[in-house]
C-alpha cells in the first residue's frame, strides 16, 4: 500500500484537528466537511479499501464504526440522528486510499446520496 496522506496525520506528520482517539483508531475533521459535524474514522494500520478486508479485519472493521458511534454518543447527537459513510474505489467516490469511515451529522440528511 502506498503512503497516504492519512499515514502522515497517523504519524503526527501533518497536522489534523484529531477529536477521538484509541488504540487502533483515530477520528479527525475533514478539512472538506460536508456537514456541520464531518469526521473521518481511520483504523492506525493500513487497509485501503472495503474490497480489501478479509475476515481478519472484521474486529477492525467493527471497531471504525463503534468509534462513530460512541463519538456521536458523547457529542449528544446520537439520538436526532447522523449517517456514516464508506466510499470505496473510483464509482464509490474513494480519493484517499486508506480506509475511512465518514461520519455526518448536524443537519437533515437525503436519501438518494449523489
Ligand atoms: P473519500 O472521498 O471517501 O476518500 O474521502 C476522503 C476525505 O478526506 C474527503 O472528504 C476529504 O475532504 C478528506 N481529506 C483529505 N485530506 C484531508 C486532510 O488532510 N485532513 C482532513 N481531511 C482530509
Amino acid at each position: 500500500m502506498t503512503d497516504t496522506i492519512f499515514a502522515k496525520i497517523i504519524r503526527r506528520e501533518i497536522p489534523a484537528d484529531i477529536v477521538y482517539e484509541d488504540d487502533d483508531v483515530l477520528g479527525f475533521r475533514d478539512l472538506n466537511a460536508q456537514a456541520p459535524v464531518h469526521v473521518l474514522f481511520i483504523p492506525k494500520r493500513p487497509l485501503a479499501t472495503l474490497d480489501d478486508a478479509t475476515p481478519a479485519d472484521a474486529e477492525l472493521l467493527g471497531k471504525l464504526l463503534l468509534s462513530a458511534a460512541a463519538y456521536a454518543r458523547t457529542e449528544g447527537f446520537a439520538k436526532e440522528g447522523y449517517r456514516t459513510v464508506i466510499n470505496t474505489n473510483t464509482h464509490g467516490g474513494q480519493t484517499v486510499f486508506h480506509i475511512h469511515v465518514h461520519l455526518l451529522a448536524g443537519r437533515q440528511m437525503h436519501w438518494p446520496p449523489g
